[in-house]
């Protein structure tokens, strides 16, 4: 896989991943993608587990951004329910709205981890910029035209290589 697509950790969903094993490799803060990251793109409500999830997130110390291309409606209201930052600005994948969820957090880029589920608008403005990324499963199946498209690029670009993401910083 390409290196600027291939994510540092990859987990099935956000649920599974440790809190604190971000904070203990020096990450102090987390931009979300929203869609399908931690909300289904056919679902108006979060999961009562990713809310609990982020009561663990909050212990840890860590704080959190989202970012996303709709915040119209459901999207909004997920985000604010989690009470997370909301990040506005250039779509995805242009790394500078990344830049400016770190401006607000007050984190750099090797304190600061990324998370969602899709390579191009995910993965490869966070590698660019030095974050750490986290890749995970998408949760629903019902997606945007846009969103299959680049399911079909990450297809070609090896994503259905296997489970493993070698790439070039190991897992
Ligand atoms: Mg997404």
């Amino acid at each position: 896989m390409n290196r600027w697509l291939a994510p540092r950790r990859r987990v099935r969903r956000v649920v599974d991943l440790d809190p604190r094993s971000l904070v203990d490799r020096g990450i102090r803060a987390v931009v979300f993608d929203l869609d399908n990251t931690l909300l289904p793109y056919s679902a108006k409500e979060l999961e009562p587990a990713i809310l609990q999830w982020f009561e663990a997130f909050r212990a840890a110390g860590l704080r959190g951004a989202v970012v996303s291309n709709a915040f119209f409606g459901r999207a909004g209201r997920a985000a604010e329910h989690l009470g997370l930052m909301i990040v506005r600005g250039a779509p995805k994948p242009n790394p500078m709205r990344l830049r400016r969820a770190m401006a607000r957090l007050e984190t750099r880029p090797d304190q600061t981890a990324v998370i969602g589920d899709q390579l191009f608008t995910d993965m490869l403005p966070g590698n660019v910029l030095g974050m750490y990324t986290i890749l995970v499963d998408p949760l629903a199946p019902g997606e945007f035209i846009s969103t299959r498209l680049m399911r079909i690029l990450e297809w070609i670009a090896g994503r259905r290589d296997g489970d493993s993401f070698p790439g070039p910083h190991g897992r």
